[in-house]
């Protein structure tokens, strides 16, 4: 298998790539590491071809890998679902949360931030499927929580994320990344200042980056296949 550190300088030169080839600005997208299920080493074999922010969905997990890697300066950004009695420990470990769908949520991260550390950077998830039983909030009820989110002090209201529907479809994929495209401009004309649009995983990162992501979240063509739970 070829080593994490050549995977990683091949998603890089891949992003680079895409943005030329659809008229990006070059460095305009950030690669965000997944290494949800991965064990540190290899965090840390990223970390030694350049990579400096990772994402994670299990906060025990997360809080491990932190104490082994905490000789490191890593970016790490929470990714996973949010639960409210987790709210705490995230708020106090990370420097980013992607998945901030309800305003009690934004609340309680806004409380446990410690006071000195930077706020906190928030997306707010946006479910463009419509499936109830996905998380994220409704794309016309996005700019009231962005509001919300904005009054917060210890909080930094960053942009939107999505988890569009998995297809090979290229067509269809980019179709979902422009729907959360159009909802991040819609916004930031109604005066909202997001610089931020995390969309795009292995499989559809270059369609997310064709339709304006700055941050893809990619995790199995950085790692290899994740264990199967
Ligand atoms: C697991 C995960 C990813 C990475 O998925 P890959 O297909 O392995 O790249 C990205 N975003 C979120 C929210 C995830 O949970």
């Amino acid at each position: 298998m070829t080593p994490i550190s050549e995977r990683v300088q091949a998603i890089m030169a891949d992003i680079r790539r895409v943005e030329l080839a659809t008229g990006r600005t070059q460095n305009s997208v950030q690669l965000l590491a997944v290494s949800k299920t991965q064990p540190a080493a290899s965090i840390r074999a990223a970390w030694l071809a350049g990579q400096r922010a990772f994402g994670e969905n299990y906060l025990q997990e997360a809080l491990d890998k932190m104490a082994a890697l905490s000789d490191l300066p890593l970016e790490w950004h929470f990714i996973g679902p949010v639960q409210s009695n987790k709210t705490r420990p995230i708020a106090e470990h990370f420097d980013w949360v992607h998945g901030v769908d309800r305003l009690k949520i934004a609340q309680r991260l806004n409380d446990a931030r410690p006071p000195g550390q930077p706020p906190l950077n928030i997306c707010i998830e946006v479910n463009l499927s419509g499936e109830s039983s996905k998380g994220g909030i409704p794309p016309a009820q996005a700019y009231p929580l962005a509001q919300a989110v904005m009054a917060l002090p210890n909080l930094h209201l960053r942009g939107l994320m999505a988890i569009p529907a998995v297809s090979d479809d290229v067509a269809l994929q980019r179709r979902q990344f422009r729907m959360l495209h159009d909802l991040f401009d819609e916004l930031r004309s109604r005066g909202l200042p997001l610089d931020t649009l995390s969309m795009g995983m292995s499989g559809d990162f270059a369609a997310a980056i064709a339709e304006g992501a700055t941050i893809v979240r990619i995790g199995s063509a950085i790692f290899g296949p994740r264990p199967t739970k």
